[in-house]
């Protein structure tokens, strides 16, 4: 028997389940939860701002653990192995999956949104979603790989952010800050941190922005102006979804600068194509990540290239997972990533 933490109803806590653990299908995997990060996604569906297609549906979707059981076909993981799951299930067979662009699969399901997710003691995934966790990393770090420093690694990926290039950074939560140190280690110059809570402009400094903007006390894109001498960024990121941090990323771009969506908000965006036209700005959006990507990623984290060890702000039992979702979901939450341990 196990525990697992599922989502039935809108606007209402998850309910807890106890029922029997998964067996793996012949090309599956079970990995026994060990640590799961709390996604913005995760309080959307319970907010009924994204859907999930089935109810009820075990929601957690970054998650990091020990492979314990293995199916028929499975031969390139082993009982014991320390993992972290790529929640993206993609069918390799696509036009996007032969274009390595498996992240527009026409036939992708993603665990904790179309499949039951880690809110549970155990989860049966496939063999192929698993990348190695190298021993020296903790399972909390490899937990938030899995979407938060993912998401923003690809980000500034499509973002182009090159060796000199001026970068501003909206909305640093989970996602954004850590798209923050991604631009660094790409080599960005002046890295402008923008979000409305003091204390995540902390952390987006010591993660390696050289400015912090708050937009409450400062007109962001002017400040940006003046950091670059009138010139603007080159890269300009959304993170936060919403009409103010979009309109003032585009009004903080350079002339031929991109801009980029990532964050989605609960509310349509109204935008000007001729604020795009008079600067010739691109606009580009990055949407989750592809699945070569994680094992890229777990090495810059084990080289100590990219430092993940201030990412968690808080840890809490499995069991307290609704209020987790409260945390984050709290109006000025403070929280970069909150990380539930069954
Ligand atoms: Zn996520
Ligand atoms: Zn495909």
């Amino acid at each position: 028997m196990m525990r697992s933490y599922q989502f039935n109803a809108v606007k209402a806590p998850l309910v807890t389940h106890e029922g029997p653990a998964p067996k793996p299908g012949a090309n599956d995997v079970v990995v026994q939860v060990k640590a799961v990060g709390i996604c913005g996604s995760d309080a959307h569906i319970r907010n009924g701002l994204m859907v999930t297609s089935k109810r009820p549906i075990t929601l957690g979707h970054e998650i990091a653990g020990i492979v314990t059981e293995r199916g028929a076909n499975v031969s390139q993981v082993d009982e014991g192995d320390r993992v972290v799951v790529d929640y993206m299930i993609s069918c390799g067979r696509c036009q996007y999956c032969c274009l390595g662009k498996d992240n527009l699969c026409v036939n992708g399901k993603a665990i904790g949104f179309d499949l039951d997710g880690g809110f549970a003691d155990y989860v049966a995934v496939p063999a192929a979603n698993v990348v190695e966790l190298p021993g020296g990393l903790p399972f909390e770090q490899g937990a938030i790989i899995g979407c938060a420093v993912a998401t923003s690694f690809h980000a500034t990926k499509i973002a182009e952010v090159s060796l000199g290039e001026d970068v501003a950074v909206f909305g640093l939560g989970g996602v954004g800050s850590h798209a923050v140190q991604w631009a660094k280690l790409r080599g960005a110059r002046n890295i402008i941190g923008i979000d409305v809570v003091r204390k995540k402009l902390e952390f987006a400094k010591g993660f390696g922005a050289t400015h912090a903007i708050d937009p409450l006390s400062e007109d962001a894109a002017k400040t940006i102006a003046e950091i670059t001498q009138g010139k603007g960024v080159e890269v300009a990121m959304d993170f936060a979804g919403q009409p103010a941090s979009l309109n003032s990323a585009i009004n903080s771009a350079a002339r031929g600068g991109r801009v980029v969506i990532v964050g989605r908000g609960p509310r349509e965006i109204p935008i000007s194509p001729w604020a795009f036209l008079r600067r010739e700005l691109q606009m580009r959006t990055s949407s989750d990540h592809l699945r070569k990507e994680i094992p890229a990623i777990v090495e810059q984290v084990r080289a100590g290239r990219m430092d993940l060890s201030s990412s968690i702000t808080a840890r809490l039992p499995l069991e307290s997972v609704n209020e987790a979702l409260d945390a984050l979901e709290e109006h000025g939450s403070e929280h970069l990533r909150i990380v539930v341990m069954p």
